[in-house]
């Protein structure tokens, strides 16, 4: 009888260097890397019995040592406005969120890199939840998988998902090592093939990850800013004291050194009544972005239960919009998504996690293991 190993390899989180050190480790040729990939990613097979050109001794041999296995769905949400969300139960109990955007002329998967984080901004709901652990490539890959076969299926499009922002729980740039082959995937023509323009990274302003993401896959950055000067950044968002505003300005310029004139990066900025909204707070902004090719986003605040903050009114928007276009700098205000399901900015979590722990409450009544 054949013994399984205790731990199985997931395929599902291997680039393709990552993969063709996984087959010459067996023994195989490294052309077997790319048609994996596309067996996983662009067929979505799971079983390595239906990867006909691999030969029946390999797939054997494969399904001895290794996986291919995608997050186990235990909840799927439509928003009136077609935006989606699927709960993703992990290995270990940890539950997390991907929603998928569809707009006119693209769909855009929000992708989670970590169960929960360890940031602590202040008006985020999933920082009231600290960092549990940081997910697998497979897991943060997992998602794409899911959602394009799942659209796929529906659709008859493979392109359904056309755009991902690393936009999820948790902060991509500290889980740097699994979040990197998860972006050469997207990339890769053998995988999911998308531009470098249409895979987002967003981050609070991890610094030296900034710089390294520039040297080995300079995908398009996001950079959630959301105060013009220390003092309130700090407050905001309290990894700025480790690397303050000067010095992520800096990381934005060098990120964007070298790169074709259309490349910007994207500054988000959540709307806090009264905090962050006063019409100096967009001129001190304007000062700040000057010789950065940007974009702003304006997101309204979404409140979560127990935070103190307020969205700022429309027209205070409109207003800080205002001074932005005024001075060139090219802005938009983020229209709030699938907010009857939960699934807008910064609402993942708090009630994810209250929802997650009820479906394992409900799934241990039924005995069913969840961990
Ligand atoms: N850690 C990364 C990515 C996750 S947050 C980052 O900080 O960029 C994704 C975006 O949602 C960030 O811009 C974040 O500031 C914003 N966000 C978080 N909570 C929010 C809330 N309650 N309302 C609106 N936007 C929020």
């Amino acid at each position: 009888m054949n013994e399984q190993p205790a731990i199985r390899h997931n395929l599902m989180g291997l680039d393709q260097a990552g993969l063709e050190a996984f087959f010459l480790d067996l023994g195989e040729k490294r052309f077997r890397a790319r048609q994996l990939m596309q067996w996983i990613h662009q067929h979505g097979v799971l079983e390595f019995e239906e990867m006909t050109n691999l030969g029946k001794a390999l797939r054997t041999r494969l399904a001895e040592v290794a996986e291919v296995r995608p997050p186990r769905v235990v909840l799927r949400k439509h928003s009136r406005d077609g935006t989606r969300k699927w709960l993703l139960q992990l290995d270990g109990g940890g539950a997390v969120e991907t929603v998928f955007i569809p707009e006119t002329d693209r769909g855009t998967l929000c992708v989670s890199s970590q169960v929960g984080c360890a940031l602590d901004c202040s008006f985020c709901s999933t920082a009231q939840q600290g960092l549990s652990r940081n997910m697998t490539a497979a897991e943060i890959i997992g998602q794409l998988w899911l959602v394009r076969q799942e659209l796929l299926a529906e659709t008859g499009d493979p392109r359904a998902v056309s755009n991902v922002v690393l936009m999820g729980m948790g902060e991509p740039l500290l889980n740097f090592t699994q979040v990197l082959p998860c972006l050469r995937l997207m990339l890769d023509d053998y995988a999911y093939g998308l531009s470098r323009r249409r895979v987002t990274l967003s981050t609070a302003g991890v610094v030296p990850a900034m710089d390294r993401l520039r040297a080995e896959c300079d995908v398009a950055l996001a950079v959630s800013l959301h105060a013009p000067d220390d003092a309130l950044r700090d407050e905001l968002v309290p990894i700025n004291r480790k690397f303050p505003v000067a010095e992520l300005m800096d990381a934005c310029r060098r990120y964007v050194q070298g790169r074709n004139q259309k490349t910007h990066i994207t500054f988000e900025y959540v709307m806090l009544d009264g905090v962050n909204d006063q019409p100096a707070q967009a001129r001190a902004l304007v000062k700040l972005l000057q010789g950065v090719p940007a974009k702003v986003n304006l997101i309204p605040f979404n409140p979560f239960p127990g935070t103190a903050y307020r969205c700022s009114p429309p027209e205070v928007i409109g207003q800080f919009q205002d001074i932005l276009h005024h001075h060139g700098v090219r802005t938009i205000t983020r229209r709030t998504r699938g907010d009857d399901i939960d699934a807008a900015c910064g609402q993942l979590v708090g009630r994810v996690t209250g929802r997650a722990r009820r479906l394992r409450r409900v799934s241990d009544a039924a005995g069913v293991a969840t961990a």
